[in-house]
């Protein structure tokens, strides 16, 4: 494989011009030889396809492409797969970039080696605050609270704050406890200054945590551009060449604008705006924004938590906790204005809805915005469990459910005991799709791996990747392999309105595509997960090649 790769990309200079090259058109490349999946209405497969300026020109079998297209290059890719690009339709993209500039410190088996990944990591980002996150004394020799001496030798100058596991304790060095002004005496409500002997240890409980997150300075420009770029270099190699980022603010969202303008990020985005003033004063009051890589036109609100921490909002108390059914995150009132102003500016709305009250809470305030037959997608995050009452409610509104399948795997172990009977009407990922007939599949990385293979994995065979349960969760609500690739490319664009530019491979469609190693279409099941991206492409230009190959 090794010596077919490198002589496959093939650079033709046309030096004689026959008669009947003058009849062809001019492309600058052919892909060849290849099982393209179109993705298109038929779910067709062809051979070759032709790229000119970023677009697909032609598309048919090699004989059709041959004879229709002269040129500048062709890449014989010897029968290998190549599908559209994968879209993220929920993602958290700077976050994710943001967070890899943070140590992640789980799994040392002592303290010093956490100090010493911590260097070495330091070595590399060379932030001002060191921040790091992942500990957990109960995989260390000595079992118990670390205390702040190694992390002063190792960083006299530089404030340091690294979370446990649980994000319900972290240990500061003496720098950063000096510039939070914690001494033994300061007292905090809701929160801890651990101290031995009179002297404060350095590790936190609580709000004390969050006393030291607060004088964090926000991220510079630059440190955002990095986290971008390392963002975009891990997604393209994994296949996507889209995503929705689900909740920025206006300064992040002119970064990405003008690094795409620069051509230096070359990640398509799509973004789900917060709701702020700033927000709606410079994108919502102008209406709509598209660029060729750029769309502004969704708003992104909360109703609710998460199910682990029991911040999911629920119809019926909690049936491992009788005493609660979650929390409301914003009021009523607010997400009723919000769902006003996004409908004024033809702008979607998004809400990340987890319980069922939470679902119902926002199909009943979408309701009066949405006239039967509408156009308008708006859109639930998750939808995680949806009241059975509620289901058709998706179809009758046209509200598209904008799903995870990765937390059906993620959850599945301990779902239920939050849930109870409850959890058959969680993760139903076929049922939800039948309501429009579509429905986009995403990740929400980094909440899960960036990978889009592991949700089509999740989606179509629903077991972990140990391959449990070994029967696969609920499997009623299975996706079959074409409903999942659709769900992470054409249905993943139609979600934002991106449908007629790409997620499938179209003449006049941009140039999105990747090629794999094995065709997910037909691997065994417990390959999928595995399956190695071997190029990416956007627009028609590399942007990934796997070295290995
Ligand atoms: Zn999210």
């Amino acid at each position: 494989m090794l010596t077919n790769w490198r002589i496959i990309s093939v650079t033709i200079i046309i030096s004689v011009i026959t008669m009947s090259c003058t009849q062809k058109k001019k492309a600058d490349l052919i892909i060849a030889n290849a099982k393209i999946y179109s993705v298109d209405n038929d779910f067709a497969i062809h051979q070759s396809m032709a790229i000119e300026n970023g677009q697909i020109v032609g598309i048919g079998s090699d004989n059709e492409i041959q004879a229709q297209f002269n040129a500048q290059e062709t890449t014989d890719l010897q029968g290998k797969p190549v599908y559209p690009g994968f879209i993220d339709p929920h993602s958290h993209f700077l976050g994710y970039g943001l967070g890899l500039s943070q140590a992640w410190l789980a799994g040392a088996s002592s303290w010093n080696e956490v100090v010493e990944r911590l260097i070495d990591h330091h070595s590399q980002f060379q932030t001002d605050w060191v921040i790091g996150r992942g500990w957990n004394q109960n995989e260390w020799d000595v079992k118990e609270f670390p205390t702040k001496e190694l992390l002063d030798k190792a960083f006299p100058n530089n404030p340091v704050l690294l979370t446990r596991i649980d994000g319900h304790a972290a240990i500061a060095n003496t720098k950063a406890l000096q510039m939070a002004s914690f001494s033994p005496d300061t007292t905090i409500a809701g929160g801890q200054l651990v101290a031995k002997n009179g002297e404060l240890t350095g590790v936190l409980i609580d709000n004390a945590i969050n006393l030291v997150r607060d004088i964090i300075p926000p991220q510079t420009k630059q440190e955002k551009q990095e986290a971008l770029l390392l963002a975009q270099q891990n997604c393209f190699a994994v296949g996507l060449t889209s995503v929705n980022d689900a909740g920025l603010n206006k300064e992040d969202v002119l970064i990405i604008d003008e690094m795409q303008k620069q051509g230096k990020l070359q990640m398509k985005v799509n973004v789900m705006l917060n709701p702020t003033e700033d927000n709606y004063e410079h994108f919502l009051n102008n209406g709509v924004y598209v660029t060729p890589s750029l769309t502004v036109r969704t708003v992104k609100l909360f109703a609710d938590g998460a199910l682990g921490s029991r911040g999911a909002l629920l119809l019926e108390p909690y049936s491992d906790d009788q005493s609660t059914k979650g929390l409301q995150l914003e009021t009523t009132e607010k997400l009723t204005e919000v769902c006003q102003k996004a409908f004024d500016a033809g702008y979607q709305v998004a809400t990340h809805c987890i319980g069922d009250a939470a679902v119902r809470l926002m199909l009943d305030m979408y309701e009066p915005f949405l006239t039967p037959q509408n156009d308008l997608r708006w859109r639930i995050e998750h939808a995680q469990t949806v009241h059975p009452n509620d289901l058709n409610r998706f179809g009758q509104l046209a509200v598209v459910p904008s799903v995870q399948t990765t937390h059906a795997t993620s959850d599945m172990f301990w779902a239920a005991n939050r849930l109870g009977e409850r959890i058959k009407t969680a993760y139903i990922f076929n049922d939800l799709l039948k309501q429009n007939g579509w429905l986009p599949n995403g990740s929400d990385f980094p909440i899960e791996h960036i990978n889009p293979l592991y949700g089509f994995y999740a989606g179509v065979v629903r077991k972990n990747l140990s391959g449990n349960p070994p029967e696969g969760f609920q499997m009623e609500n299975a996706l079959s392999r074409e409903k999942a690739l659709r769900a992470m490319t054409i249905w993943a664009a139609k979600a934002a309105f991106e449908e007629d530019v790409k997620g499938s491979l179209e003449v006049g469609k941009a140039a999105d595509f990747v090629v794999l190693a094995t065709d997910i279409m037909t691997a065994q099941e417990p390959e999928l997960p595995n399956i190695q991206v071997e190029r990416t492409y956007v627009n028609g230009k590399i942007v990934y090649l796997d070295h290995k190959q």
